[in-house]
């Protein structure tokens, strides 16, 4: 379906009027005003966003709101599961495009790992959607849909469902801002899921504009800044947007929401012979305290072509201690999920597949 024969969807909508869109789309289908608060019910109390699940609807309502404002914008094909219970789902869009989300146990909680882009132009040179380029970005609704698919795929096993979100999946959720935006309203507001948004962390390599509009505009949602290294040299030729929005910039920010509720966290990953040396270790800890963030050091996840190997335990333990030698703060190595599966951090990346065009 192209964008423009594609009807309006709920979810692209602002949720604080959604008693208004569901009252006007009654209206539009000749329908008495109480049919829109059934479907709020079933909606945002019951968290049933299938029509054909809302019985008490008559089944000519429910196929209206299956093909128009309430249609699936994904559909799940495949779930891959691996042996430490992390699940990598992969879901096709409307037009035939992929994507991939993870849904990560960790004792009570159920972290999901969220793709707010099909493909990546930031193009991180250890990381597989980075290889992909960018295709295009979700809307709203897509980005919803993932949460509200893996909840359901989750919970229907006895599992504890989705508990955190996390924007760390194919894409820069800055890039494609207004959809994150209004994907987290959804999540987190009162007319919407009410979700905590201190369970939301959004993850960017630094898009410093944004960066001041996602702290204003939802001050509550943790921010993790993917920056694998503070020398200028090594972090352009690692994340080429370092080159457009430099290590300055992005201290300068960081600094500016310093001291604000949210939790910041610095991403690195650890990338031998690159990125691990002492002194590597030293800029790390002098950024970091300009914000006073966690930091939380990464392996690098393999993939096909890539141009570097995964650092050891030793080699993690010795730059974590280098780090923290010289900084107050937290610092915590991330052990590596879903790796047998390829839905570890940086390894999300569609393989051509006969069902799909990407
Ligand atoms: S690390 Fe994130 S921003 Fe960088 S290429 Fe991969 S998906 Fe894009």
């Amino acid at each position: 379906m192209s964008e423009s024969s594609a009807p309006e969807h709920l979810f692209d909508l602002p949720p604080e009027y959604l008693d208004q869109h569901l009252e006007r789309w009654c209206q539009q289908h000749e329908l008495p005003g109480y049919r829109a608060k059934q479907v709020r019910q079933h909606l945002i109390e019951g968290r049933i966003y299938d029509p054909e699940e809302m019985t008490s609807l008559p089944e000519a309502l429910r196929q209206d709101l299956s093909t128009g404002l309430l249609r699936s914008p994904l559909i799940t094909a495949e779930q891959l599961r691996s042996s430490d219970g992390t699940i990598k789902f992969r879901f096709i869009l409307e037009d035939g495009l992929s994507i991939e989300s993870v849904w990560i146990p960790t004792e009570d909680r159920g972290t999901l790992c969220i793709s707010s882009q099909v493909g990546c132009a930031a193009g991180c040179t250890f990381c597989a959607t980075g290889t992909m380029k960018l295709t295009r970005n979700l809307h709203s609704r897509e980005i919803v849909s993932q949460w509200l698919a893996v909840h359901a795929a989750t919970t229907a096993e006895g599992l504890c469902g989705v508990t955190q979100v996390v924007f760390m999946g194919m894409g820069e959720p800055l890039h494609n801002y207004p959809a994150v935006s209004r994907a987290i309203d959804w999540f987190s507001s009162a007319q919407g899921f009410h979700f905590s948004p201190r369970r939301i962390t959004v993850s960017t390599v630094g898009v410093v504009p944004r960066i001041r509009e996602l702290v204003k505009d939802h001050p509550q949602v943790r921010l993790a800044v993917s920056l694998h290294s503070a020398i200028p040299e090594t972090r352009n030729s690692i994340v080429p947007i370092n080159t457009r929005h430099d290590l300055d910039q992005l201290g300068e920010v960081l600094e500016e929401i310093r001291g604000e509720s949210r939790r910041i966290s610095i991403e690195y990953v650890l990338l031998p012979g690159i990125n691990d040396s002492d002194e590597e270790a030293k800029a790390l800890a002098l950024f970091a305290a300009r914000c006073g963030a966690h930091i939380n050091l990464l392996p690098f996840h393999p993939f096909e072509g890539a141009p570097y190997t995964a650092a050891g335990a030793a080699e993690v333990g010795r730059f974590q201690s280098m780090v923290q030698k010289n900084y107050e703060g937290s610092v915590t190595a991330r052990r590596s999920r879903g790796l047998d599966i390829d839905g570890a951090c940086g390894q999300l990346v569609l393989k051509p597949r006969p069902d799909s065009p990407n």
